[in-house]
């Protein structure tokens, strides 16, 4: 799933500023070395080989991404080779199909069918260790108001479960997680989003030398 795309250019990875939880997914990012900018325009997306769609709320971000112009950009940006990571509401916004939100406004470039909330309220909050197909020791990961991932289509690959369930995905240039890798301080689903959604090299800890 490595993305070929520009590779004269260096390394630069965008997050997502409009809404939610962006600035720990660049200091994640930072710790890794990689270097980072804030999308907030299309024209931000301009010379980067990978976006993360943070966490926050998915409609209020939808909305945001929509008066900006930057959902038709990110569908440009990933058609010419750019990665997507979505996590949590941002999982949310890359997933053709929201149950029960038809009308929901979305980027849909990953072929799956999320349930918004599934896990409970704000209250309902849990963490759970998860093995990840890629990382060499499982992942403690941090679930909050998470949707739950129910149907995957083809050519999208499982990287986690958490009770059966798919809690994280992978397809060429995309990678969904429903919980949040940004907030607990370890930045191996950083790295595999770099490394193998990306295709950038990264001399990073705790990656299993498989391909995803
Ligand atoms: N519940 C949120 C939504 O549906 C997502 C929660 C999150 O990103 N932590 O938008």
């Amino acid at each position: 799933m490595a993305a070929v795309n520009r590779p004269a250019r260096p390394p630069l990875i965008g997050v997502l500023a409009l809404q939610g939880a962006f600035r720990e997914h660049r200091q994640a990012l930072e710790r890794l070395g990689v270097a980072v900018s804030e999308v907030r325009l299309p024209r931000h997306l301009d010379g980067l080989h990978g976006v993360i769609i943070p966490g926050g709320e998915s409609t209020t971000m939808a909305k945001l991404m929509r008066d900006y112009g930057l959902d038709r950009a990110l569908e440009s940006f990933h058609r010419d080779g750019g990665a997507l990571w979505g996590t949590c509401a941002g999982a949310i916004e890359l997933a053709s199909d929201i149950v029960g939100f038809p009308e929901q406004p979305r980027l849909g470039l990953m072929p799956m069918s999320v349930v918004r909330n599934d896990y409970g309220r704000q209250v309902a909050s849990f963490e759970a260790d998860l093995d990840i197909r890629g990382l060499d020791a499982p992942f403690h990961a941090l679930f909050i108001r998470a949707p739950r991932i129910v149907a995957v289509g083809e050519g999208v690959e499982v990287l986690a479960r958490y009770e059966g369930d798919i809690v994280a995905a992978a397809a060429p240039q995309l990678m969904a997680t429903v919980f949040h890798p940004e907030l607990l301080g370890d930045d191996r689903v950083h790295a595999l989003f770099v490394e193998r959604v990306c295709g950038l090299p990264l001399t990073a800890a705790g990656l299993t030398g498989e391909a995803t």
